[in-house]
């Protein structure tokens, strides 16, 4: 699907019209060109608040790029494994910035009640003017959840509303701001994470908080295929998001099993074909499906590692308006299946340890919609789903949710005029997302090195200004 309005506001005669007419000028998003390509190109500067204890290992993760620097503030000592190995150095932000920052990263684990706070301007306030376009601010702080006194927890909580707003304020350049909280000692389940949050790959993410915990540190896999050797199951791959991330799963080297409606077989076919996967028909919301699609699995590969639950629809109305059947099917397809299917799949053994369910929610599953009690409500219960089986699941197996924003597809082309081009705007990135962009985070989620990050629900929304 094709917005119009970005291509045109990026000419010369249109961004000088935009500007005068008071209209947005959204930036074009630089996303994934390469798979093998650097994860982040250009200066990196790293700031570490009093008593931050992430810096030494996001310096490493960093390391590889071309010039990074870290700037440390309060009593905080840099740790020399920080520094080895890249050109990184220690500088004053006074003096010696200069130039401009493609990110800026901060650890603010350290961070020990309100008046550590001021770290946050020192660092920020001389440099934030300095971030390239389409450039990444990350914090990283510790859950506040983990914290046993308020003024930590206050403190942590704190970095939320700063993001966020950070967020709001970069945007209009095409950058974004995120912040991951890690549970105390988690520090090495931070390089999926933070390699996803500072790439092109995060492009159309932004003012969103993960939360990650302890876990078995994951073996390095091969960078440019770490899902080589898995099984996937994509559902609702036929078309849209699901096709993507079908497609972005055998980039990085699953196999993968799309599954989609009878009626969609052609189109499902074109899709499996072109990644040498296989094409399962079935409707979901069938009561023989989840032992059709476990006998499927049990035949073709003997077990899967990912399970993508995409597939989904819209039936709106306003309640009173409501015929039974629409609440009825948006309730099945977009919940109920999930469930069954994965119940199936776990009592049959045939979730492979340390594998990932992923749910695809909605951020009117967050926000609620005009029309959508149905839906809304349907992908509220898949935020529940993922939230209570995280805390169940065993054998390393993850469960995270995307609540995609507003995406280009069939779906919202579809959408009246206004509403579509409302949904499009009203987001700090002020433009619609790509199924791929749903489709890169998923496959952040699926990572065998995102082995800590689990019963998190990631909008991929430009910071949509709808909901939370
Ligand atoms: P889409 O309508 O283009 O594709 C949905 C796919 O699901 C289709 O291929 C369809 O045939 C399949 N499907 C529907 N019912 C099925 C059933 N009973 N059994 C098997 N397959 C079935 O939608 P999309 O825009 O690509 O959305 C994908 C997911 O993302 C959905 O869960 C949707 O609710 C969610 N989502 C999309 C947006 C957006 O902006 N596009 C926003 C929020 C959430």
């Amino acid at each position: 699907m094709s917005d119009i309005y970005l291509k045109l506001v990026n000419t010369p005669v249109g961004k000088t019209a935009a500007q005068s007419l008071g209209l947005p000028s959204p930036a074009p998003l630089k996303r994934l060109k390469r798979v093998d390509q650097p994860f982040i190109e250009g200066d990196v500067l790293i700031g570490a608040g009093p008593g931050a204890k992430a810096v030494a290992t996001v310096g490493a993760i960093i390391g590889a790029s071309p010039a990074t620097m870290l700037h440390a503030s309060g009593q905080t000592t840099l740790a020399d494994s920080a520094l080895a190995g890249n050109k990184a150095k220690a500088l004053d932000l006074t003096s010696d910035v200069n130039g401009k920052f493609s990110a800026l990263v901060f650890d603010a684990t350290g961070l020990k009640g309100p008046q550590d706070l001021r770290a946050l301007y020192d660092f920020f306030h001389p440099t934030i003017r300095k971030l390239a376009a389409n450039g990444r601010v990350l914090v990283i702080g510790q859950d506040p959840h983990t914290c046993r006194k308020a003024p930590q927890a206050a403190a942590q909580q704190a970095l939320e509303g700063f993001v966020r707003s950070v967020g709001k304020e970069v945007g209009k350049k095409g950058s974004t701001a995120n912040l991951i909280w890690i549970a105390p000692n988690a520090e090495n389940q931070l390089d999926s994470s933070v390699r996803f949050f500072l790439s092109a790959r995060s492009a159309y993410v932004s003012g969103q908080v993960v939360r990650i915990g302890k876990a078995d540190k994951a073996k390095a896999g091969n960078p440019v295929a770490p899902l080589a050797g898995k099984v996937a199951l994509v559902t609702g791959a036929s078309r849209g998001i699901g096709a993507s991330i079908a497609e972005t799963l055998a980039r990085d080297g699953a196999t993968v099993i799309g599954l989609d409606i009878p009626p969609a077989m052609e189109e499902l076919h074109k899709v499996t074909d072109a990644i040498k996967g296989k094409a399962l028909a079935c409707d979901i919301t069938d009561e023989k499906a989840p032992k059709l699609i476990a006998d499927f699995i049990a035949k073709e590969t003997s077990g899967v590692d990912l399970v993508i639950h995409n597939a989904g629809i819209t039936r709106d109305k306003t309640l009173g308006n409501m015929p039974e059947h629409f609440w009825d099917m948006t309730i099945a397809v977009n919940l109920t299946a999930e469930e069954l299917i994965d119940e199936e799949l776990m009592s049959r053994e045939l979730l492979r340890n340390n594998g990932r369910i992923v749910c695809i929610s909605s951020i009117s599953g967050i926000a609620g919609n005009f029309g959508q009690t149905n839906y809304s409500c349907a992908k509220s219960g898949v935020i529940g789903y993922v939230e209570a089986m995280a805390k169940q699941l065993k054998n390393g197996v993850t469960i995270n949710a995307i609540a995609p924003g507003f995406i280009e597809t069939q779906m919202t082309a579809a959408m009246p005029f206004t509403i579509r081009e409302a949904g499009r705007r009203m987001n700090s990135l002020s433009q619609g997302g790509q199924p791929v962009d749903v489709a890169e985070a998923i496959a952040w989620y699926c990572s065998p090195a995102s082995a800590g990050v689990n019963g998190n629900v990631v909008r991929v929304c430009g910071q949509s200004l709808i909901g939370k």
